[in-house]
């Protein structure tokens, strides 16, 4: 019976192309996980990662991408965990993007990591060197003797503060006291008297800073001096910053110290369409994202997408900011 063969034929084409449409559903609703690395809670990378992912999964139904946020031991971490594949994201101090990228000071041992690619930069990160009022310590050399959290092993500031020992030919030995206090734990350890001072870099303002300043009425001391200048001259990611007078409570005068930038960071094995997503997401969306964080509020695209990168910009990334006018 020819019409129940057709009606057949129809019906199973009907099936086949209902298991089509099934398929094709299926492949765009698969959800891409991505994860980026930060650092401790009350840092600004922790925030930034957070910043990042909120305007991302704003678009998920688009992109099927679930972006979220890992709390790390900090820059060099990051980009050790990129390079495993275990990180597809992180944010990282240009200084160590650039040792990185050239398997350079800490990256020696390791070599280049030559897939190691920018996305963009975020906010300027200055040295920053907290004291206790009652440490005595006004400047750096002061730091001598004193009980000093110098960074947790993996972080930027770790790293960071080592070529500054290096420079002021210190030994570790030369401090009374070194600690690797991760950053969440620094601010009680100040206020606690178990230490003197700390030294970290971090965006301004931030959480621990704020912490710290209002528990226990910390001092912010300058970063300058001959060594710091010879370490801006001779290294092309230090730059002189300020810390404006009045950020917080207590610290009326613009502190003058030193510093890099903070960048959003992958791997050149991240595929260009996730990239694509997440640069468009923050540099298409500029107003939401200064919005986030106060360390974004003078961010501008024109800058984020070639400032402080030491790495090659990913293809993914050149894709969308092609797409936004921001590049040719
Ligand atoms: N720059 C710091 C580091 O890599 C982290 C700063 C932050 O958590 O905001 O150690």
């Amino acid at each position: 019976m020819p019409f129940t063969v057709t009606g057949r034929v129809v019906a199973l084409a009907g099936v086949a192309a209902l298991g089509a449409t099934l398929v094709t559903a299926e492949v765009k609703a698969e959800t891409k996980f991505v994860s980026i690395g930060t650092g401790g809670v009350t840092g600004v990378y922790y925030p930034t990662g957070g910043a990042i992912c909120r305007l991302v999964n704003k678009n998920r139904k688009t992109h099927g991408i679930r972006c979220s946020v890992e709390s790390t031991g900090g820059s060099i971490y990051n980009i050790n965990t990129i390079r495993a594949g275990e990180l597809e994201f992180g944010v990282a101090q240009s200084d160590w993007n650039y040792h990185a990228y050239n398997g350079t000071s800490k990256f020696k041992d390791k070599g280049a990591f030559k897939d190691l690619r920018s996305v963009f930069s975020v906010h300027p990160e200055p040295v920053t060197v907290l004291v206790r009022r009652d440490s005595g310590i006004k400047n750096l050399t002061a730091i001598k003797g004193k009980r000093f959290n110098i960074g947790n092993a993996g972080s930027g500031t770790r790293g960071t503060y080592e070529v500054f020992e290096k420079a002021m030919g210190w030994k570790r030995g030369d401090l009374k006291l070194a600690s690797a206090m991760k950053s969440a734990e620094m601010a009680g350890a100040l206020c606690d008297n178990k230490i003197d001072g700390y030294f970290w870099l971090v965006g301004h303002p931030s959480g621990s800073t704020a912490e710290t300043v209002a528990s226990c009425n910390a001092l912010i001391v300058p970063a300058s001096g001959p060594e710091i200048d010879k370490l801006v001259k001779e290294n092309s990611f230090y730059r002189y910053a300020t810390i404006p007078g009045g950020m917080y409570p207590g610290n009326p005068k613009d502190i003058k110290t030193y510093g890099v930038g903070a960048t959003f960071v992958t791997s050149a094995k991240v595929p260009d369409d996730v990239v694509y997503e997440l640069a468009k997401s923050v540099l298409g969306n500029m107003d939401a994202f200064r919005k986030l964080h106060p360390a974004f509020k003078n961010l501008k695209a024109s800058e984020m997408i070639k400032d402080g990168l030491s790495a090659p910009l990913h293809p993914g990334a050149i894709k969308a900011y092609k797409e936004l006018g921001l590049m040719k």
